[in-house]
């Protein structure tokens, strides 16, 4: 049997404390009641530290900071003065990116190959690419004179911990905007590391604040009346619930929420290109991505063709120790996840599609479930509906490019969607008629500072990256 066992050079790079405070006002402060929670390493159940849970009380106290900091020091500030402080953010971040994607790796669970050269190369990116737009608002194309909010409170999921912290920090900074940011409870540390790395780049005093705790905290935070805009990423649900705590406020709302993205497989793809494409549409981060392609479309010609050719890549898959640079798949972030995921797995095999996982050992301890894909779904499963945020891949048949685009477009969600095809037409033709905030053609789950993100329908409104990224923090 595997035996969980870290990489020692690997876990030797990061200096984990026993216990973190709350980052407000520049400083790491206790919180008022003392409440506290753990943070645990997915792969092995260790616990990696003991974070304080913020109440109402911190919260006011953070939002005040982020005021301050608003009205004396970073509205006033010139664009390109601000864009100084971004730099030097991005340049640290590089610096420090074995440190940070290694507690990454630790705290979330995903491949340390993963972290390493796709989630820490775009966090830097983010804040260069909106550093460079700091000082070059009034030229963007949103009028003479673009202000900024004010305070921006900010909750993020735990799929891409320093990536959604970068998505959310660098534009409203940028813009001018002072920030509070809730990271998830599961995944607090790198937003902590990143609170370090604010200090070392001599960030003015509450600037960011970091308030760690649960969905209670997100509440007291979201529901402040000294918040002048809310951008939430996480499920569709707690986005819902936002909107309503949001709605009669004269806060501005952005929400990126839940997918249930298709990756259509015409007959002219090239079917080696297009496996791995699935592979990495589906088993990209343990499939916790909000635009992993969970739905395979493929056309009935050559279905039985693409179908076996994955499950012989499937079989090379390496599922275990996310600091072992090998792994490709590492563990599932919580327990509570992995339940889920077993539960729609059963609900799906009771439905009476077919279950299949390549023959592998799973660790003993940690969270851990299989790369798996069920075939013989239908419209009517709820395993092609509902978002499993898990290495679960659902397939589905299409016999016309009309009929893919109907299946495809058959979802109350609207994040992503993939197209496999030899075809220059059949890929506009197709991407015209998807109703999906992202199409990739002959790639998937690639992403880019320059480049808008963001859902139709249930996934939410609003774009994070590129100029429109800027929209949501600006008066204009
Ligand atoms: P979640 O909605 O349970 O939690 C997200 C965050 O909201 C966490 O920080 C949580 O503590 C906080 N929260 C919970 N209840 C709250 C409340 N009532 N008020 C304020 N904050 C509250 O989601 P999750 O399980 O952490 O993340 C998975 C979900 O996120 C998936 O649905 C996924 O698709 C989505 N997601 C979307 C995107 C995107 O860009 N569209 C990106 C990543 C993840």
């Amino acid at each position: 049997m595997f035996e969980y066992a870290p990489a020692p050079e690997s876990r030797s790079v990061v200096d984990i404390r026993p216990s973190y405070g709350l980052f407000v006002d520049g400083t790491f402060v206790d919180p008022s009641d003392g409440g506290s929670f753990k943070s645990v390493n997915p792969a092995s159940e260790e616990v990696l530290a003991e974070i304080a849970e913020a109440g109402g009380e911190d919260v006011d106290r953070a939002v005040r900071a982020a005021r301050t900091a608003y009205e004396k020091v970073w509205g006033p500030m010139p664009g390109r003065d601000r864009a100084k402080y971004l730099f030097r953010i991005a340049r640290i971040v590089q610096e420090r990116s074995r440190e940070l994607a290694v507690l990454e790796s630790l705290d979330n669970g995903k491949p340390i190959r993963e972290s390493r050269d796709v989630d820490l190369p775009l966090v830097a990116a983010h804040f260069f690419y909106y550093a460079g737009w700091a000082d070059k608002l009034e030229h963007a194309g949103f009028g003479a004179n673009p202000r900024p909010l004010g305070v921006a409170a900010q909750v993020i999921p735990w799929n891409f911990p320093l990536l959604m912290l970068a998505w959310k920090i660098a534009p409203a900074l940028a813009a001018g905007n002072t920030v509070v940011l809730k990271p998830a409870e599961t995944t607090p540390l790198t937003a902590l590391l990143f609170a370090e790395i604010c200090q070392q780049a001599d960030l003015p005093a509450g600037v960011v604040n970091i308030v760690t705790g649960a969905g209670d905290t997100g509440r007291a935070l979201v529901e402040h009346p000294g918040v002048d805009k809310v951008a939430f990423t996480g499920s569709t649900e707690v986005g819902r619930a936002i909107a309503r705590a949001v709605a009669g406020t004269r806060k501005k709302l952005t929400l990126e929420l839940g997918g249930k993205a298709a990756n259509i497989v015409f007959d002219d793809a090239p079917v080696d290109q297009a496996v791995e494409g699935i592979v990495n549409g589906i088993f990209f981060n343990q499939g916790h991505v909000c635009c992993a392609g969970s739905r395979l479309l493929v056309q009935e010609s050559v279905a039985d063709e693409v179908l076996e050719s994955l499950k012989r890549r499937m079989a090379r898959l390496r599922v275990g120790d996310p600091l072992d640079k090998n792994t490709d798949v590492g563990a599932i972030n919580s327990a509570e996840q992995l339940a889920r995921i077993r539960e729609l797995s059963e609900v799906g095999a009771a439905e009476g599609a077919q279950r299949w996982s390549p023959p592998c050992e799973l660790p003993d301890r940690g969270f851990w479930f299989a790369p798996t894909i069920f075939t013989g779904v239908t419209q009517a499963h709820r395993i092609a509906r509902e978002e499993i945020f898990g290495p679960v891949l659902s397939v589905l048949t299409f016999r016309t490019p009309a009929e893919a685009v109907e299946k495809a477009n058959n979802t109350p969600y609207g994040l992503s969607a993939g197209i496999w095809t030899d075809k220059g037409s059949r890929i506009l033709w197709t991407a015209d008629r998807l109703r999906a905030g992202v199409v990739w053609a002959n790639t998937f789950n690639k992403f880019d500072p320059t480049s808008p993100f963001g859902g139709y329908k249930e996934s939410g409104y609003g774009r994070e990256g590129g100029r429109h990224g800027l929209e949501g923090y600006l008066n204009v």
